[in-house]
């Protein structure tokens, strides 16, 4: 039976700012996804892309007094570049402004939703917030503004296109119900449902010339008009796949892949868990399978935004502290629900604590034992080698079990809380064996069966082999297993596990300790692996 394929995206931002760590949260999070569902022997496509028509970059861009293009390509390539401070696995990238796939796709789709009868021009009235990119009614400001952006909406008057979703209120329901299209988590997926159950009204999705500034994809067969931001971005999801140039692999990573997933934060949920479906129901596509909604990060205690709050530049914290120290700081502390402050010390204290004190202080510890006692050969242990993970059967040297039964566990409990999209959960099963792996050296005291061993003490010196083999192999399961969440880390300590000319290379630190943060003295580039 072929792998399963799995297609996976995140949300393509505006470009009118620099990327922040909200940007990274979700890139890093949807890549875990990926480098596990790989790993797994799953067949991963995984994009991302940049959102270039959007009027906030013209307006953003007329602030500045340069062109629009040269805007926008100036800052999509600070989003694009993000994959090597973070150490993404991004299989493509497409950009709204210039990919030649992308404008072609959406021209399609509009034509399929217009030969559906979904689509007609009409008179609008209404007020709209350009940094949100959508009309609201009165009902949902807050005094008269904006409640994401905390500034009054503009009055917007003239004839638009129309899209009728109030036709796909129903489908959509009973879609999202029977969770064929599963919104993670839960608190979510009734969000939407409520929503729905509130009404759904037919919304614009074009505008004016002159209102656009010109910048935007046309509107097929009616130049006066640009097609609205959020059409043309949604469309990105199956225009990259070339949906409208023709090619495999939309059939193959589309309409032929077993999970479609998107990764979004709860501010577009509305927009991919309602609109999206719709258009693509309309247009007889398939939908995503799976919308997985993450929340917000703050930034000591303040919103994070590109304009205006603190902006956390997620290249600029790489280049201090290191890829490891953000991804993992990303990992272990972003909760399931629920917002979440960052604070450069709560980074510090995470990756000393874990990294530097703890996964890195354990290969080392446990290396140069090896290269203590055994010169550096590692002994023939009670396990089988060619596979990471020892099989249960009786423990042969005293106390070893947990440490083994973490082992062998990892991988379930790395499943199952990737499943439920949980990246604390599945962190936690790894360092469980971090735990275990300390905890049994503390009991089988290595030093004490060395000396014994020097004694004469032929049964110490079997179980030093024994115990020093147990533990190796430990650290090549966590280098195994933290693949996924840290690449560098794990192919480092992959490194100092395997052996060379029959020797294990020399101990050497893995993680440097960072300095405790100071904001007036910010850590210098060495603290960075
Ligand atoms: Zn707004």
């Amino acid at each position: 039976m072929p792998a399963p394929r799995t297609y996976i995206t995140t949300t393509i931002p505006y470009v009118n700012g620099r990327p922040h760590l909200g940007h990274a949260l979700e890139l890093v999070q949807a890549d875990v996804l990926a480098r596990h569902w790989r790993q797994r022997g799953e067949q991963v496509r995984f994009q991302t892309g940049t959102d270039d028509n959007s009027l906030k970059n013209v307006l953003a861009a007329q602030a500045e007094g340069i062109g629009v293009q040269e805007f926008v390509d100036r800052n999509a390539a600070a989003f694009i570049e993000l994959d090597g401070p973070l150490s993404l696995s991004v299989d493509d990238v497409i950009r709204t402004s210039c990919d030649p796939r992308h404008r072609a796709g959406v021209e399609r789709l509009w034509r399929a939703c217009a030969d559906a009868g979904d689509l007609h021009r009409r008179h609008y009235a209404g007020l709209y917030c350009v940094g949100c990119e959508q009309f609201y009614p009165e009902a949902e400001l807050n005094d008269g503004r904006c409640p994401e952006h905390d500034v009054p909406p503009e009055p917007v008057s003239e004839e638009n296109w129309f899209f009728a979703l109030s036709r796909y209120a129903g489908r959509l329901r009973s879609l999202i119900e029977t969770d064929a299209l599963r919104i993670v988590p839960a608190e979510r997926r009734n969000e939407v449902l409520a929503f729905i159950a509130g009404g759904l009204d037919d919304f614009s999705i074009s505008r004016s010339v002159a209102r656009a500034h010109g910048w935007g994809i046309p509107v097929p067969g009616d130049p006066s008009q640009v097609i609205y931001v959020w059409w043309d971005a949604l469309g990105n999801y199956i225009t990259a796949l070339g949906y409208g140039t023709g090619g495999a692999d939309y059939q193959r990573w589309w309409a032929g892949a077993q999970h479609r997933v998107h990764l979004v934060g709860k501010d577009v949920l509305r927009f991919h868990a309602v609109y999206w479906p719709a258009m693509l129901l309309s247009a007889d596509l398939p939908l995503p399978t799976q919308i997985v909604v993450h929340d917000f990060l703050t930034a000591d205690g303040r919103k994070i935004s590109k304009s205006g709050g603190p902006t956390v530049d997620p290249a600029d914290l790489a280049g201090r502290y290191g890829t490891d120290a953000i991804r993992w700081w990303l990992l272990r502390e972003v909760p399931r629900v629920g917002d979440v402050d960052f604070t450069v010390a709560r980074l510090v204290s995470r990756a000393n604590n874990e990294l530097a004190n703890g996964i890195g202080n354990l290969v080392n510890r446990v290396v140069a034992m090896i290269h203590r006692y055994r010169d550096g050969q590692v002994p023939p242990g009670p396990v089988p080698s060619g596979r990471a993970v020892p099989p249960p059967g009786p423990v042969p040297s005293g106390g070893a079990g947990p440490l083994q039964r973490a082992c062998r566990e990892a991988p379930g409990l790395v499943d199952s809380a990737l499943a439920a999209r949980d990246f604390r959960r599945a962190t936690s099963a790894l360092w469980s064996i971090v735990d275990e792996a300390n905890r049994y050296i503390n009991v089988i005291r290595p030093w004490e069966l060395a000396r014994s061993e020097q004694a004469g003490d032929r049964q110490a010196a079997s179980d030093l082999d024994a115990a020093l083999s147990i533990l190796i192999l430990a650290c090549q399961t966590i280098a195994e297993h933290l693949a996924t969440f840290l690449p560098g880390a794990a192919s480092l300590i992959t490194r100092q596990c395997t052996p060379v000319h029959d020797r294990l290379p020399a101990p050497t630190p893995l993680f440097a300790r960072l300095p405790p943060s100071d904001p007036h003295h910010p850590a210098p580039a060495s603290a960075a692996r």
